[in-house]
């Protein structure tokens, strides 16, 4: 399970960008996170090991969104360019194996919801 691995990353990233704002460290509520589809995550594993996670954590209780980012190939032979499945690594229109990945690796935080504070009337 290299999700548990992967999330502890991603945790320390996340509380080390929530305190570099101001305020420092709001209340998360959410954190989106891209992750290419070549790293093979299960969502629901990656979900499960952020709750795990997080829970002793000062963003306990936020959830976390995973935007999967395809695998995009372009043939250096004919010059084809396309977004591939796993496992098959070849050209679509001439076969090639000659192929150029441009994405399927990617992993990192998009984007992190912040509860906003709410105004104290006196
Ligand atoms: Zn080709």
């Amino acid at each position: 399970m290299h999700e548990f691995s992967i999330c502890q990353g991603l945790v320390k990233a996340i509380l080390s960008e929530l305190e570099k704002l101001n305020p420092p460290n709001p209340k998360l509520q959410k954190a989106s996170v891209v992750i290419g589809r070549l790293r093979q995550i299960i969502p629901e594993t990656l979900q499960f090991a952020y709750e795990i996670l997080t829970k002793e954590t000062a963003i306990a209780g936020s959830t976390i969104e995973i935007i999967s980012a395809p695998i995009l190939a372009k043939c250096l032979k004919c010059g084809w360019e396309s977004e591939i499945k796993e496992h098959n690594f070849r050209c679509h229109k001439c076969g090639s194996g000659e192929i150029e990945l441009s994405g399927g690796m990617e992993l990192y935080l998009n984007n992190l919801t912040v509860e906003k504070e709410s105004e104290i009337l006196r």
